[in-house]
């Protein structure tokens, strides 16, 4: 592999991340509208706030191995896919997805992406009153695949993925039964408006601007595509058309819960500590962070997970956060889980080294990206930064904030782009 650094801030990045053609339909997969890679169809799936259950993962186990490579695939909005699908089987794997009640709605099955804060899983139950208010709310069933919706506990680990939808906590989530009552503040397009809502009232603010953008956003997919501002402010409009029943104006007064100096929610700061390893918790259970390497989890992985028995979230780390676990139960699920692909040591370069598909899975690849970043991670320690290989310009996966960017020029050879110093 031959490294060829340029020069900073590249020009070719932001060529790359320039509006796309925005009159085609996004490519986004699904459950039935499947996308057809090298190595076969891809079937994505939804969870809300990627709150998978322990029967979830035996059947994502199950659907990897009947109808697909053998492996469960986490995206980085943490959604869940599986690869290598024959055409023969795709109406096969949507009925049986549905059959495990793994489909809620055929109709809104690409827009059902509801993120949510990985350290929380007290927000699960927020994300699955909004995920039952918008499958409610048929003109919701016409927004973008690309469409994202999250949850942020207050750490602003969700506002840097720039959702067009979402809602931060203002004040702390103490206990699973506090979301009702916990405030947040309405985000649009990345942005922070004016307004909070109880967790109560969110599914119904957060629907009715979804409902207002399906019926507005022509052919945008992104609430942050409308440059003029104008399908913006209408946005906030249908907010602050809540204020007298539901939201209330707070003005500048920017506060929320589980802020530090560290963890200043922005959309320009990545917080890439995606709390992987152990964590005591003070009601004496512990909480771990899996890491996936290149976001694969083995269907025997999975298995494992699922006989934790134990709430768990896919986030959009490629990690899986396992809650509640008694001490015993953690040390086995880290002895087997090491065995068997996960990463519990939260500076290993096997996390911090991310790539595309590439080659053999994407024709657009110009290189097997993810032989070239193991070659990387058998170097050690990658550095400051996150690495991201990509096959070609369109840097799928690629981290949210500052990252070095690899890109494929031919077979083992890169662009290396180091960030923008600060
Ligand atoms: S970045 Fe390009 S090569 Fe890599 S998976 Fe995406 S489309 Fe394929």
């Amino acid at each position: 592999m031959t490294d060829n650094t340029c020069s900073s801030a590249a020009s070719s990045i932001k060529e790359s991340f320039a509006l796309g053609d925005r009159q085609r339909s996004d490519a986004c997969p699904g459950v039935r509208a499947m996308h057809e890679a090298t190595d076969g169809y891809i079937g994505r799936m939804r969870f809300a706030g990627g709150h998978v259950t322990a029967d979830q993962w035996r059947n994502l186990a199950q659907l990897a191995t009947t109808f697909g490579d053998g492996d469960i695939h986490l995206t980085t909005r943490g959604n869940i896919q599986i690869r290598g699908i024959s055409s023969a089987d795709q109406t096969g794997f949507a009925e049986q997805v549905v059959h495990y009640a793994m489909s809620p709605s055929l109709a809104h099955d690409r827009m059902r992406n509801i993120i949510c804060s990985p350290r929380t899983p007290w927000l699960h139950p927020l994300a699955h009153a909004l995920d039952d208010a918008l499958l409610a709310t048929p003109a919701t069933a016409t927004l973008a695949g690309r469409t994202l919706f999250a949850l942020d506990d207050g750490r602003g680990d969700m506002l840097h993925r720039t959702p067009d939808m979402a809602a931060i906590a203002t004040t702390a989530l103490v206990n699973a039964d506090s979301w009702r009552d916990t405030e947040f503040r309405i985000v649009l397009g990345g942005n922070l408006t004016d307004y909070i809502a109880t967790g109560e009232e969110i599914p119904q603010v957060i629907t009715a601007v979804a409902t207002r953008w399906a019926a507005i956003r022509d052919a945008l997919w992104r609430i942050g595509e409308d440059t003029s501002g104008e399908k913006y402010q209408q946005l906030v409009e249908v907010v602050a058309d809540h204020a007298a029943t539901t939201t209330k104006a707070i003005g500048n007064d920017h506060q929320w819960a589980n802020a530090t100096d560290a963890n200043t929610p922005s959309r320009e700061n990545d917080i890439i500590d995606r709390f992987v390893g152990w964590h005591d918790e003070p009601d004496g259970t512990v909480t771990l962070g899996a890491g996936l390497p290149f976001g694969k989890l083995t269907a025997t992985a999975a298995e494992l997970l699922a006989t934790a028995e134990c709430t768990t979230t896919a986030t959009c780390w490629h990690t899986v956060m396992l809650y509640g676990l008694d001490e015993a139960v953690a040390e086995a699920v880290v002895k087997a889980g090491s065995l068997h692909g996960l990463v519990f040591d939260r500076h290993s370069p096997r996390l911090s080294i991310t790539a595309c598909t590439g080659l053999p899975g994407c024709e657009k690849s110009l290189s097997d990206v993810r032989r070239d970043a193991i070659t990387l991670m058998q170097q050690g320690d990658p550095g400051e930064y996150p690495v991201h290989f990509s096959g070609c310009q369109r840097r799928c996966g690629h981290p949210a904030g500052k990252y070095v960017d690899y890109l494929a020029t031919s077979d083992g050879e890169y662009e290396v782009t180091e960030p923008a110093p600060q």
